[in-house]
């Protein structure tokens, strides 16, 4: 950062500055040559580059213990920059069969129109994907605990299996944050987060990032960056700066409620099942513990005994803010059925495990009483709606 043209004798700001400059002024042309060579730390263009930006970068780079770190306009660009940066010698991705709705659509609609080929595989079963991974790829991407019904990927071993084949693996990291999991320490190529959820943390930044160690990868994915268009801006670099300091303790106070709400929801009149890693009823909770260190995560789903009807009662009692997103401060929840997965067909679904009763339950930082308590008196209008 430029913090020393703000500076004013021997003060310095201890927040830093935000540099809104879209272009910057260069001494000379050898200058910009050393710029544009990265042979001198320097700035023209903000969407090749720009303080807060880099700022950023270095700081999440420090976080997932990574060479380096690109930061983009949102999670989408992120998981755009890290696939078109991949693709090569075979076109063929290999995708788990869990994956936020949108990346799905990217995968089988657009990346088809290119002739690029995605060929999914059962996340939940190793000798599966393991037979998929026979055929050369150039790239498998995976969430290592998957929107919405939080399956975790084996990272190790899909990192093995996809090096066999020639590939790059792809983590999307979201639910896990670097505070939960950090992909490349065991393997994985290459790490997606989407900063517009719990590492902004506070529902007013969209924002994502890539981050590896290969710097060959990096040029490559620079240039996407730029030639596609995908920067962030200054601004919400910076408001994910200010974000940075306290997400430890977001993470560590959102999975310590999300363990105890899931276990309380249990137990719950209403809820017929309650997914979650961290509880031993879940078909992953064996992995969860042996490859995340038991870090189960913020977030949790559960399915209403009274359905979809059940879920409408419940958003529209209002105590648990119903919004699309999640990683908040603050608890909310969100409908995938209808939000994330929109544009899937039932079928796809229904195969996924996203019943037409399921709430996805992003867990916040209140005092876990104040969550019980608004959950309590949601519950308690749905069951009303069951016997009316
Ligand atoms: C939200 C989300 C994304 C997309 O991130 P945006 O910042 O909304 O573009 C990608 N992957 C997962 C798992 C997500 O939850």
């Amino acid at each position: 950062m430029n913090a020393s043209s703000y500076s004013a004798g021997s003060s310095v700001p201890l927040s830093p500055p935000i540099t809104m400059s879209s272009v910057f002024q260069v001494s000379d042309l050898d200058a910009f040559e050393r710029i544009a060579r990265y042979e001198e730390r320097g700035y023209f263009y903000a969407r090749d580059n720009h303080p807060n930006g880099e700022l950023l970068e270095q700081q999440l780079a420090a976080l997932h213990h990574t060479g380096w770190c690109l930061v983009t306009s949102s999670g989408m660009a992120a998981i755009s920059v890290a696939l078109l940066g991949c693709l090569g010698a075979t076109r063929r991705i290999v995708a788990s069969d869990q994956l936020y709705g949108r990346t799905n659509q990217l995968l089988s609609k657009h990346l088809g129109k290119f002739g690029i080929t995605t060929e999914y595989m059962d996340i939940t079963h190793p000798a599966k994907w393991e037979a998929a991974l026979k055929t050369p790829v150039d790239a498998v991407i995976v969430e290592t605990i998957s929107n919405p019904m939080v399956r975790i990927a084996d990272i190790p071993r899909l990192a093995s299996a996809t090096h066999a084949a020639g590939g790059k693996l792809i983590v999307d990291n979201t639910f896990s944050t670097p505070i939960g999991y950090r992909p490349t320490a065991v393997g994985a190529d290459i790490v997606v987060e989407s900063l517009t959820k719990l590492i902004s943390g506070h529902a007013d930044v969209t924002l994502g990032a890539v981050l590896a160690d290969d710097l060959n990868l990096k040029t490559t994915m620079a240039e996407v960056r730029s030639v596609w268009g995908f920067a962030g801006n200054p601004f919400e670099s910076w408001l994910c700066t200010r974000s940075l300091p306290t997400l430890a303790l977001r993470y560590q106070q959102s999975e310590q409620n999300a363990q105890q709400l899931a276990e309380w929801l249990q137990q719950q009149p209403g809820i017929a099942k309650v997914h979650y890693p961290g509880l031993p009823t879940h078909a992953d909770y064996q992995l969860c513990q042996q490859t995340l260190g038991g870090h189960a995560g913020y977030m949790l789903c559960c399915e209403l005994t009274t359905g979809r009807a059940g879920v409408d009662h419940f958003i529209r009692a209002g105590n648990v803010p119903f919004c699309p997103s999640l990683g908040d401060c603050t608890t909310t929840i969100s409908y995938p059925w209808a939000t994330s997965h929109r544009y899937e067909s039932a079928e796809s679904k229904h195969q996924q495990g996203i019943t037409e009763g399921l709430l996805r339950i992003s867990v916040g930082i209140e005092p876990l009483s104040h969550i019980q308590d608004l959950f309590s008196r949601a519950l308690s209008t749905c069951s009303v709606a069951k016997e009316s």
